[in-house]
């Protein structure tokens, strides 16, 4: 009688184990199937990302491509001699062009020479920084405007007529040194 009791209590109890163990299954499987559905996705967003990554590539590759031929046009159109100092310079100092404006080579600072800046100020040729050796250019565009006490003296002429008067004039029709015979 004691041993079928016995044995009786041990079934029900592994029953109960059984039970237990069915539940967190359950519970395990649930979330197993939450995480499946988060990597799914996680992998949809990672793939998408790889194809816009690969859509921007091909652009730039693209954009590479035009600025390539376009620059190689460009270099077309240059003398050799000036071709190898702008190579040298871009080796040794990353860009090897620089505004010239107040008198100044705008890359390295060093004061242009009056005569220089004489002749950069028509921009007819190419002129090179005797200190860092770009090749400078100049803007009219970038030029200070001038205090009126320092307008040319041909302007005087005009000195009756309104200052804004004046100033739209000037602006309108640039003082002949400043614009380049065509
Ligand atoms: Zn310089």
């Amino acid at each position: 009688m004691h041993e079928v009791e016995f044995a009786e209590k041990e079934i029900s109890g592994s029953e109960d184990k059984i039970l237990e163990l069915m539940v967190s299954m359950e519970s395990e499987e649930k979330s197993l199937k939450a995480a499946e559905i988060d990597l799914k996705a996680e992998a949809a967003a990672v793939e998408k990302e790889k194809n816009e990554a690969r859509a921007r590539t091909a652009e730039d590759e693209k954009l590479l491509q035009g600025l390539n031929q376009k620059r190689d046009g460009l270099r077309a159109g240059v003398s050799d001699t000036n071709l190898a100092h702008y190579d040298r310079v871009l080796r040794a100092r990353k860009f090897a062009i620089a505004e010239a404006r107040d008198s100044k080579c705008q890359a390295c600072f060093v004061m242009i020479r009056p005569q220089t800046w004489q002749e950069l100020t028509t921009n007819e040729q190419i002129i090179t920084c005797s200190s860092c050796g770009r090749i400078l250019f100049y803007d009219p565009t970038h030029e200070p405007a001038l205090p009126p006490d320092a307008a040319p003296k041909k302007k005087k002429a005009r000195a009756t007529q309104s200052e804004n008067q004046s100033e739209n004039q000037a602006e309108a029709e640039p003082a002949p040194e400043s614009t380049p015979a065509q």
